[in-house]
């Protein structure tokens, strides 16, 4: 038929080599795999952290590094060296921001790690919300520096701990910075501690998976190796880098139907659509039709790559590059879901959502975020306050939603999109994080 015929690719269908993919994916007992994202207050460290823990691990070279230090000097701005390591776009560097999740891997012995790196500009935060929803935990760097820490537990902190915690992230290492500007003062680590810890728990995260450790980022002290400052001694506790190797990636939904959301999209010299996403759920290989959502399109997986290697099968919790074949790059879009056609998400446009409210909710237009995705929508009716522990409902039908209370909200998308009970969605007004829950 025509529109067959007009289709840019018509190659014939690839073969699969019907893999039992979970048997495989056992027997490879490949490195452990965990991603996570860096969140707190702007200023707080979070890049110049992380250049330094790239570099003291040797993924990135001290040539490398000497050339940003130039080129930071030559602009007056030499801390920002550091910090470029992990975001390496001229525009970013002369405004010395980090913009877009830039993921950076790295391993170690027993783990592969990927940095959702996420920023703490106020405009930034639909990036976190993307990294957010992929990380299996989180880095929350907060100022040791007198003053600093307060004024960011009144700012982005507190947003980006009520954000993690709505998406679902559990486990957080609190990385104390900037020791250095306090004396390596024990009294003001454990007193950042305890208002942390105070501030997670009210939040709703378990003291047990929260983990404080006393940092420099820019000298690199306990991060990778001990402080060797004598006026540090005095902390005993574990590295940053053993903290990250201890923690656990979330199971994985590996049995579940196949979920994978698309982060880029591009054309390759082994296909003109190909895209890459993290499998969210089930599995895929080399062979297999898949859906496009909300397009309903098919495509098949002409042949896949992990860690830029051939591969010829994926499971939930990796990130995987797929050229597609048998179909057109129009239906093809970043924040797109993959999914099996014999087990599709479905477009809808109307939603129940268990929320935690960040602010006043009523019915309202909000802009829906989740993952990469993001829609206009509105909230249409408010069928109940629920009660914050127990969820049971404390008053139907209520005019508003105060902050930091739990409803449970119906929202209206202006389109369809693939959404589905047990996803979460952020909720954002003007500019700001109005609310975020699961799906019902
Ligand atoms: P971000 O906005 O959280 O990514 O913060 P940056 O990494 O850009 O750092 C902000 C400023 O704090 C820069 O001037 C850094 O050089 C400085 N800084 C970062 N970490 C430390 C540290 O451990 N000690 C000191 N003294 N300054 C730091």
């Amino acid at each position: 038929d025509a529109m067959k015929a007009m289709r840019i690719d018509d190659t014939p269908l690839p073969k699969s080599k019907n893999l039992d993919v979970l048997s495989e994916f056992e027997k490879a007992k490949r490195k452990k795999h965990a991603s996570f994202v860096v969140v707190g207050h702007v200023d707080a460290g979070k890049s110049t952290l992380m250049g330094r823990l790239l570099l003291d691990l040797g993924v990135v070279d001290q040539r490398t590094i000497q050339k940003y230090r130039k080129e930071a000097e030559s602009i007056g701005k030499s801390s920002f060296a550091l910090a470029w390591v992990l975001d390496q776009r001229s525009e970013e560097r002369s405004r010395g921001v980090t913009i877009d999740i830039a993921t950076n891997k790295f391993d170690t012995n027993s783990t592969s790690f990927t940095i959702l790196d996420a920023p703490g500009h106020r405009d930034f935060i639909p990036n976190m919300i993307a990294g957010a929803s992929q990380a299996d935990f989180a880095i929350l760097v907060v100022d040791a520096t007198t003053g600093a820490f307060e004024a960011g537990l009144k700012g982005q902190t507190r947003e980006h701990s009520l954000l993690l915690r709505s998406m679902g992230v559990s486990r957080i290492i609190v990385a104390i910075n900037k020791l250095d500007t306090v004396g390596w003062s024990q009294e003001r680590f454990e007193e950042i501690s305890d208002q942390v810890s105070g501030f997670l728990s009210a939040t709703g995260f378990q003291l047990k998976n929260v983990s404080y450790v006393p940092v420099s980022g820019l000298h690199g002290d306990n991060l990778i190796n001990k402080s060797s400052d004598p006026a540090a001694s005095w902390y005993s506790g574990n590295t940053l880098i053993t903290e990250l190797e201890s923690s656990e990636p979330m199971t994985r939904a590996l049995t579940k139907p196949l979920r994978m959301t698309i982060s880029e999209v591009f054309r390759s010299s082994h296909s003109p659509v190909t895209i890459s996403g993290r499998i969210d759920a089930g599995s895929l290989q080399a062979g297999d039709a898949l859906l496009v959502q909300p397009s309903g399109e098919k495509a098949y997986i002409k042949s896949l790559e992990l860690d830029s290697e051939p591969v010829d099968w994926g499971v939930a919790g990796q990130n995987v590059v797929l050229h597609l074949s048998n179909i057109d790059p129009i239906h093809v879009r970043v924040g797109d879901i993959i999914c099996d056609p014999k087990e599709p998400i479905a477009n809808i446009d109307t939603f129940a959502v268990k929320v935690l409210a960040f602010d006043i909710l009523m019915p309202m237009q909000v802009d829906v975020h989740r993952g990469r995705l993001h829609a206009a929508g509105q909230i249409v009716e408010i069928p109940a306050l629920l009660d914050k522990v127990k969820g049971t409902v404390l008053k139907k039908k209520p005019k508003i939603i105060k902050p930091a209370s739990v409803a449970r909200i119906l929202v209206k998308m202006s389109n369809k999109v693939p959404l589905e009970v047990g996803q979460r969605v952020v909720l954002r007004s003007g500019g700001q994080t109005v609310a975020a829950g699961l799906l019902e």
